[in-house]
């Protein structure tokens, strides 16, 4: 039977993509098999089905993925964090820095409430910029963030220090 190190196992890694010495962390293979995603989702859902989430915010792209299928395992609702330009309605927007350049997140301005508890969900937490912004775009409206989920942390990008330094706990299935 399948166990948490065997969602470990799951996961591709890419040499040299997108540039020369990165190994870029694949979720796919994980995603085409159905115990490692069933087993992703089980773990998620036994961790958070007791806090009171009403909400997940799931981070544009592979964040959706693995936040509407918790979502939908909860019944709790889901928050679209989207790139820049995507949301069609009246959108608040936070940007942060990459290696080289800046990225920014985008949320609807009426989306969350203070009545709202929050968990952040994306696939993998890597120098931890993405998430410290979806953090502040969350907390602008007043709501609470229970927690930012990772299927995949690479703890040598110090995204876990970054986020315990913005008061963000966080909790991940693997690491590398
Ligand atoms: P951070 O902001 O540096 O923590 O980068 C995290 C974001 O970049 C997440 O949305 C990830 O999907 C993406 N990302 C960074 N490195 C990888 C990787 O090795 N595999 C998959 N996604 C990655």
């Amino acid at each position: 039977e399948l166990t948490v190190e065997g969602i470990r196992d799951s996961i591709g890694a890419i040499p040299d993509y997108p540039k020369p010495g990165i190994i870029f962390r694949d979720i796919t293979p994980l995603l085409q098999n159905p115990a490692a995603f069933e087993l992703s989702i089980n773990t998620l859902k036994q961790r958070y089905e007791q806090t009171g989430i009403t909400q997940i915010a799931a981070i544009e792209a592979r964040g959706f993925i693995f936040g509407s299928a918790l979502a939908y395992a909860m019944g709790c609702g889901v928050t679209l964090l989207r790139k820049p330009g995507k949301l069609p309605g009246k959108v608040v927007s936070q940007s942060y820095d990459l290696e080289y350049g800046s990225d920014e997140l985008q949320m609807h301005e009426n989306a969350l409430t203070a009545n709202d508890r929050v968990l952040i969900v994306d696939d993998l937490l890597a120098t931890g910029g993405t998430v410290v912004a979806a953090h502040k775009l969350i907390k602008a409206t007043g709501a609470e963030v229970e927690e930012a989920a990772f299927v995949v942390s690479l703890p040598e990008l110090g995204g876990e220090d970054k986020l315990q330094q913005a008061g963000v706990a966080c909790y991940t299935l693997c690491q590398f």
